[in-house]
């Protein structure tokens, strides 16, 4: 049962997909906390699948991984980047995990002998998980994304799950469409008719938006408002303009100008504060857009860039914006260039990468590219440009280490080569049996791990402590037996596992590079706009400082 006054804010998408949806849900949690309303922000995805663990990230993007390990959409790292902090297992629901709860309790008779269906079983299992999800400590909204478009199949149970709640709670429960608008080119004229059409599909559904986000190239004008909000029933006020931006941070500063999270908190009847304090937020969107801020060129070198004929950068998503952060902070202008590593392999010239102040490589899985990618951190570390490894960016900086300066010419991952014959990095022991039962759902070495960070090295001066907490995602790991022999030809683990097994850190010393870094963990997950992580920063002051000696 809903607490009571507790009060729902459902974002739903009209028209077509990536329209926004995770960026208005984030700027309406960001907004009505910062005007003293305690949020907790749900995405819904329709698939399903469990998690987001098991898709390809050319396909589906990211998989963003949360503190407690459950792997998730990429829109909760847009939930936890805006609101600040981190966000818990209640905060995610699919279709996959719905049923599997349904299934399961009918396995083990929960449903006493009756027939069980999806109305009004699992509806009332999504409605018990958002009832959940509302009991985080003290907060008074839940904004909940539904993913998907309005009209789609997989997601129609879910917006029946909204209907139920707004009729048992008519005062408490609202709806935010966030929906297209196009300007073809033929005809230079922005159209409302799609729109109009999805509204009337959400009606279909026994739903009415309360408001309107329209989402267009240039903002919707007067005449365009009046036109939907006749067609719609949709106050005209409530119709607001979400034209492109350069920056998916300006979207809460636009809002708040047209004092959109104030007509949700009147419609709501939340009494507070008017306006939204958004000082520091104003100040790193600044910093982030200013166009004059000096450059900084990297190369982002991966392998999941090509999706038919289109480049694709969603797959790193957090990395983008960890840069991005820290480089706002350096009050400087990260320019990225996306290089699939697979040319490198064909024969493109790896001096390419000269001109670039810092190479990144992100994490990934299996074989195609890999050798390119070896390829590319022998010429940073040899041409001594920063370089900073993610997961299996630093399972391949030790595997080039090992085979170029320690002299271990087979050395490999057994990711690859299962027999290899100087398996520097080898599977974790408690993941062996989870590849030879073929459990791949759920079972890496994910979420939050602490580490020790040795006295002395780039990575404790960059986090200026001794104990951290960072979330991982791998099966594999620097194997313990190698690590004496490559300690010996140079490198350093600046960081471990509290029980000194895990290697966390490879790092050189500075006086033989000015940045080689790479951890076994994922630091951008944590990275934040207003909270930019440390070793991307100190990554991107070695990167500036390498610029200024060109
Ligand atoms: N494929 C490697 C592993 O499983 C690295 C994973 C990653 O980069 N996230 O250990």
């Amino acid at each position: 049962m809903a607490r009571e006054g507790h009060k729902y804010i459902f974002v739903l998408g009209g028209v077509m997909s990536g329209v926004g949806k995770g960026v208005v849900a984030s700027s309406i949690g960001l907004l009505l906390e910062q005007k003293g309303f305690p949020v907790n922000l749900v995405k819904v995805d329709p698939y399903l699948n469990v998690d987001a663990g098991t898709m390809n990230p050319t396909e589906h993007g990211e998989t963003f991984v949360l503190k407690s390990g459950l792997e998730t959409d990429q829109d909760m790292g847009n939930y936890e980047r805006f609101l600040g902090r981190d966000l818990t297992d209640d905060d995610y629901m699919t279709s996959g995990m719905v049923y599997q709860t349904v299934i399961a309790r009918e396995r083990g008779l929960g449903y006493g002998g009756k027939c069980v269906e999806a109305i009004p079983h699992v509806r009332d299992e999504i409605l018990s998980r958002i009832e959940k999800a509302a009991a985080y400590n003290g907060s008074r909204v839940s904004v909940i994304e539904i993913g998907g478009t309005i009209g789609d199949f997989q997601n129609a149970l879910f917006i029946d799950a909204a209907r139920v709640l707004k009729m048992r709670y008519p005062d408490d429960v609202l709806f935010v469409m966030v929906s297209y608008l196009p300007t073809p080119g033929t005809l230079g004229e922005m159209k409302t008719k799609p729109t109009q059409t999805a509204v009337r599909d959400l009606n279909s559904y026994g739903v009415q938006p309360d408001f309107l986000v329209a989402r267009s190239k240039e903002s919707i004008d007067e005449k365009r408002k009046e036109k939907l909000s006749i067609a719609c029933n949709v106050r005209r006020d409530h119709i607001i303009a979400a034209p492109d931006i350069n920056s998916i941070y300006e979207a809460p500063l636009n809002f708040e100008k047209d004092k959109f999270g104030e007509a949700l908190a009147d419609v709501l009847k939340l009494s507070g504060k008017k306006k939204a304090s958004l000082a520091a937020w104003s100040r790193f969107v600044k910093a982030a857009t200013n166009k004059k801020s000096p450059e900084v060129h990297i190369a982002v070198i991966g392998k999941y860039f090509d999706t038919g004929n289109f480049v694709l950068s969603d797959a790193y998503l957090s990395v983008i914006e960890a840069l991005k952060f820290s480089a706002a902070k350096l009050g400087r202008r990260p320019v990225l260039t996306w290089i699939n590593s697979k040319g490198f392999e064909k024969g493109e010239p790896i001096a390419k990468l000269k001109k670039f102040d810092g190479i990144v490589v992100p994490g990934g899985f299996g074989e195609s590219g890999i050798e390119g990618i070896i390829k590319a951190i022998k010429f940073a570390r040899e041409n001594k440009i920063p370089y900073l490894g993610l997961c299996y960016g630093m399972q391949l900086m030790v595997i080039e280490y090992a085979r170029n300066v320690v002299g271990l010419k087979n050395a490999h991952t057994t990711e690859i080569q299962k027999n290899s014959e100087d398996p520097v990095v080898d599977v974790m022991l408690e993941q062996k049996k989870h590849l030879a039962d073929n459990k791949y759902g759920g079972t890496m070495r994910l979420g939050s791990y602490p580490a020790y960070l040795k006295k002395g090295t780039v990575a404790r001066a960059a986090y200026k402590k001794e104990l951290i907490d960072e979330r991982h995602r791998h099966r594999y790991e620097i194997n313990p037996s190698y690590v004496k022999k490559l300690e010996e030809a140079g490198l350093v683990f600046s960081g471990t596992s509290p029980d000194g097994v895990l290697m966390e850190i490879a790092e050189l010393p500075k006086k033989t590079h000015p940045f080689m870094l790479a951890t076994q963990f994922h630091p951008e997950l944590q990275a934040r706009p207003l909270t930019p992580h440390p070793l991307f920063t100190e990554f991107l002051r070695a990167a500036l400082a390498c610029k200024k000696k060109k």
